[in-house]
């Protein structure tokens, strides 16, 4: 095949490798899911099946990819962190997000059935994802990142749990629960749900209030000796790594159980106690 008089073609590709030593977050949004998700029936405001099944996803998305250090997820969308010193597939943009978009899809199809026994996949209602990837060049940023992700799963989540509150258990119009939301702040809808249905926020379910984080829980196996090798994949040592040593952290991050948590990830807790996940 080489050396065919059409092989000029290729020289049309365009590079599109990302930064060397940055962390690259990708981030996939279901396509159309509002429609999708009322075709399907999902229970408004969180339907907890439709959530479980997004995790699931990206479990399998994690044991495929050991190059991963963390997914965190919400609604339809969810983002995944790859550690600076990634070099699947050259930190090619186009090959990252496009694997992890077909990876999730692929397991998110195959999984649904077990999700939603009684409703089957039915075209033209396919669940498609779409994907870009972001580089961001520290940890405080990254984690910045994720902490964007986060407030915007609380400000969703209230905003959602006092609308459809006021609809289902009010018996109000969407368009009057609407407009008295207009222009209000997380007091004020804190108050509505206490004094007029009262709920308490703060007991709402943590999956709907946190989202979902999702990691490799290495302290169950070895803890020492991870957290040093973890230490050595930091950008700046990067380049000491001897192949064995690289070879033994993918074989220790493909044998890590990968576990799904719904907790603050703004705050340095999370982070401290989990030292080898953003070293
Ligand atoms: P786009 O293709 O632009 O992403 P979209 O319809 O998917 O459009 P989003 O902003 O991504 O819009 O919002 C996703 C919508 O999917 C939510 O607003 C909500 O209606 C619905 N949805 C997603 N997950 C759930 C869930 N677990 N329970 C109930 N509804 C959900
Ligand atoms: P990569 O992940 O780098 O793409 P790959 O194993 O997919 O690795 P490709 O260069 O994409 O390698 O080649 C695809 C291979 O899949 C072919 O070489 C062939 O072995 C196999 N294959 C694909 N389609 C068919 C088919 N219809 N019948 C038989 N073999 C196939
Ligand atoms: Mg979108
Ligand atoms: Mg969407
Ligand atoms: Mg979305
Ligand atoms: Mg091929
Ligand atoms: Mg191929």
């Amino acid at each position: 095949m080489a050396n065919s008089r059409f092989e000029y073609v290729k020289s049309f590709e365009q590079p599109d490798v990302l930064l060397p030593n940055t962390w690259i977050v990708v981030r996939i949004d279901g396509r159309g899911f509002h429609k999708l998700s009322d075709h399907y029936a999902f229970v408004k405001p969180n339907d907890r099946r439709a959530l479980d099944l997004m995790n699931a996803a990206a479990v399998e998305v994690m044991k495929e990819l050991p190059d991963l250090c963390i997914g965190y997820g919400v609604s339809d969308e969810f983002s995944f962190v790859f550690h600076p010193s990634c070099q699947l597939f050259e930190r090619r943009n186009g090959k990252l997000v496009t694997t992890i978009v077909s990876t999730f899809t692929a397991h998110y199809i195959f999984k649904w059935s077990e999700f939603f026994p009684s409703t089957p996949l039915q075209p033209p209602y396919l669940p498609s994802f779409d994907g870009r990837a972001v580089i961001y060049p520290n940890s405080r940023i990254l984690r910045d990142y994720m902490s964007w992700r986060q407030v915007d799963c609380h400000i969703n989540n209230l905003y959602n749990t006092t609308f459809w509150t006021m609809v289902q258990q009010g018996g109000m119009s969407n368009t009057d629960a609407e407009q008295e939301l207009k222009g209000t702040v997380s007091g004020d809808k804190n108050e509505i749900l206490f004094k007029r249905f009262g709920i308490n926020y703060n007991n709402e379910e943590e999956i709907y209030k946190k989202g979902s984080v999702v990691y490799r829980k290495f302290e169950l196996e070895e803890p020492t000796p991870i957290q040093t090798s973890v230490d050595e994949v930091s950008p700046l040592t990067e380049q000491k790594q001897s192949r064995s040593q690289q070879d033994k952290i993918k074989k220790l991050r493909r044998k890590a159980q990968v576990v799904v948590d719904h907790v603050d990830i703004i705050k340095d807790e999370f982070w401290e106690r989990r030292p080898w996940i953003i070293s």
